[in-house]
């Protein structure tokens, strides 16, 4: 089968991850090295990087300025494919000199990109998007090589987050101010909406792609520039789409990449003056340390943070909507994003016949390499994360939960993990309190609307939540009174480009995707014109 073959077979769109079936690329061939990318992969995973090489995709270096540039003292880190262990490349490991330097080419770029017309910007992102879309299938595989989610998924992923820049394209020509009704009748009351300056974006390993397309997006459509940090687990996507930038023409120092030392580049990104926002998408300890040292400078901030996402499924249900609509919120990139639910309630009433069918449905998810046939289960990150699953489980079975399903590593090894489903949990378990990141669905029972509203919200966390119901009245009442920013009801997958995506509480600030994401990276001026009436 030709590569180009897999990728139209296994693209179909991220809406139904669980009905994959992809081509077989199981025949691996011993190490291969080339210009500092070492791999071992499948014969058609080789052209897979041959491809990215001849169309420049597949970047090792950072972006400073418009030049691919290597870590000052030459210092490289191995990113690797979390599915074999394999090293797939050598990136530059950078740290605050840099980032500094990368600080000081976004900040000069920021004087004539944030001078184009709307239109002139427009521009550019519109390329970038065709860009992406151009290179959907290969950008796919980038992400299923570093990052281990399934092939189709990580199309998905390509598409989904190409589709962040198409709509700040269009969304860049609506920058609209206001004119306020005067209080003195020789006075006009004007409001602009301009560029916030230099934006220092921090995003995670989940979402290579997507991540940095929603948050360079709208940065670039407002007049921003950007200094990007990616997680060091999988820079490679992101210097991907650095790449295609600058093949779409967006101009040297708009888009800067750098990667190494987080602590360093965090710190070089808080302390400059001259970077005006941070933008971040992690962990909510990182957040907090972030937010606390944009203070320093006072600068605009919007984080993207972790969640503890209720699924409250209602006795009312329906159980097939409820199953398919838990288990795509649940097990979408092995349990590994914010969004995940984190715990089902279920109501006594249908708790029994929901953990029956639900546990029928989980077993049914293929474990394997991303690139394997029919696979919609990957590895996780790391070996950390592996280890974290299984504290989680330790605890909440030690404390009396039952094991329906899987609860312990896969045969397969690595950082593979069984999809697991655990009943009778409690509120006080680990499980409960904080996001296990990973592909374990706790059941825990509920009796009525109140207590399940009371157990949803009992958390510092409040980014998603989902309720499965087929009353109307209780589908207001309960998204009315769930302390989160997003819900989704009767549906698992809800994230799109054109709703604002964000969290309440310790989940975060702002907003990301929708026009809603725009505000972010704009300040308001009001501009008072005086003495009209002067001759
Ligand atoms: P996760 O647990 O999902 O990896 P993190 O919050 O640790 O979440 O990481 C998210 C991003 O934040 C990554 O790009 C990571 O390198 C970065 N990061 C981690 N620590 C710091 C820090 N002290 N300063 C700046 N960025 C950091």
């Amino acid at each position: 089968m030709t590569l180009s073959g897999v990728a139209r077979v296994a693209f179909v769109g991220s809406r139904r991850i669980f009905a994959s079936h992809l081509p077989s690329m199981q025949s691996y061939t011993p190490a291969f090295s080339r210009q500092g990318i070492v791999c071992q992969m499948s014969v058609g995973m080789k052209s897979v990087t041959d491809r990215l090489r001849d169309s420049g995709l597949l970047r090792t270096q950072g972006l400073i300025g418009g030049k691919w540039i290597d870590a000052y003292d030459g210092k490289t880190l191995e990113v690797h494919n979390p599915a074999t262990g394999e090293v797939i490349a050598n990136v530059s490991c950078m740290g605050g000199k840099e980032t500094k330097d990368a600080i000081s080419s976004a900040f000069d770029a920021f004087n004539s990109w944030s001078k184009l017309t709307a239109a002139e910007r427009s521009k550019g992102l519109r390329k970038w998007y065709d860009l992406l879309m151009a290179h959907k299938e290969e950008l796919g595989q980038l992400i299923t090589l570093e990052q281990g989610k399934p092939l189709k998924e990580a199309v998905g992923e390509v598409d989904y987050g190409a589709k962040f820049i198409e709509f700040y394209a269009e969304e860049a020509k609506r920058v609209y101010g206001d004119i306020i009704p005067a209080t003195l009748p020789d006075r006009r009351i004007f409001v602009l909406k301009q560029p916030v300056g230099v934006a220092g974006a921090i995003t995670p390993w989940n979402f290579p792609l997507a991540m940095i397309t929603r948050k360079v997006g709208p940065a670039l459509a407002c007049g921003c520039t950007v200094v990007l940090k990616p997680s060091e687990f999988t820079p490679l996507s992101a210097l991907a789409a650095a790449e295609l930038a600058l093949q779409a023409g967006i101009p040297p120092g708009v888009v800067n990449v750098v990667m190494g030392n987080a602590p360093d580049i965090g710190d070089a990104l808080l302390t400059s003056p001259q970077v005006r926002k941070i933008t971040f998408t992690g962990s909510t300890a990182v957040g907090k340390k972030l937010m606390a040292g944009a203070a320093g400078t006072v600068k605009k901030v919007s984080l993207e943070l972790g969640g503890n996402a209720p699924c409250i499924v209602f006795d009312d249900a329906d159980l097939n909507v409820a199953v398919n609509g838990a288990l795509a919120a649940k097990f979408r990139n092995s349990g590994q994003t914010c969004v995940c639910a984190n715990r089902v309630l279920v109501q006594e009433g249908i708790y029994e016949k929901f953990a029956d069918a639900f546990s029928k449905a989980v077993k049914n998810l293929k474990v394997g390499d991303g690139f394997g046939e029919g696979v919609v289960q990957g590895p996780l990150i790391n070996k950390a994360a592996l280890e974290k699953v299984e504290t989680f489980v330790e605890d909440a079975v030690s404390k009396g939960a039952k094991v329906l399903l899987g609860g312990r590593r896969h045969s397969l090894g690595m950082t593979f993990y069984e999809p697991t489903v655990l009943s009778n949990v409690k509120s006080e378990m680990l499980v409960s309190r904080e996001e296990v990141f990973g592909p374990v669905a706790p059941l825990l029972c509920f009796k009525t609307e109140e207590e399940a509203i009371h157990m949803a919200n009992d958390t510092n966390a409040g980014l998603a939540a989902y309720i499965f119901t087929n009353n109307l009245q209780r589908t207001w009442r309960v998204s009315e009174a769930l302390e989160y920013g997003l819900v989704g009801v009767n549906e698992g997958l809800i994230s799109t480009e054109v709703a604002p995506f964000g969290g309440v509480k310790q989940s975060g600030l702002g907003r990301e995707g929708s026009k809603y994401g725009m505000d972010e990276f704009l300040e308001i001026k009001y501009v008072c014109l005086g003495d009209m009436n002067r001759k």
